[in-house]
């Protein structure tokens, strides 16, 4: 994608769109109980973008604190997950990328958190997993 790749998304009632700039970075499944309970699923689909590249274009995100570090943003109408955001990596935002109009061009390239994985999932998709983050930073993504 190009570097004017400009995407939209929004939640299931269509009260809250988003838009975003530029192309999503660490494409992964997050499997951590955290991800789940959020979303009601077994894992998250997520992509991460650069915080002032990504606005809120109608309605308002919701917001909560899921533990110290970390904000999720999510529909209040339908309860849509949305968004997530850790205080350690303020330029960034991940978005689900279930979210996304175009989603079906955006696939994960990676799952982590495998090691809150739910035992009756099954990775035979051959990506590449990781027991915690894969990301080669001091915190954790999640
Ligand atoms: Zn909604
Ligand atoms: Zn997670």
């Amino acid at each position: 994608m190009s570097a004017e790749t400009h995407l939209t998304g929004g939640c299931f009632c269509g009260a809250v769109r988003y838009e975003a700039a530029g192309a999503p970075r660490s494409l992964c499944y997050c499997h951590c109980e955290s991800c789940r309970r959020a979303a009601g699923s077994p894992a998250v689909a997520w992509g991460t973008f650069d915080r002032n590249a990504f606005r809120v274009t109608q309605g308002t995100l919701a917001e909560f604190r899921s533990s110290a570090p970390v904000t999720r943003g999510f529909c209040a109408a339908c309860g849509s997950c949305l968004t997530y955001r850790h205080e350690a990596r303020p330029g960034e935002i991940d978005v689900t990328l279930a979210t996304l109009d175009e989603a079906a061009r955006l696939a994960p390239q990676m799952h982590v958190w495998v090691a809150d994985k739910l035992p009756w999932v099954r990775i035979e998709d051959g990506l590449p997993q990781f027991a915690a983050t894969a990301l080669p930073r001091a915190e954790p993504k999640h």
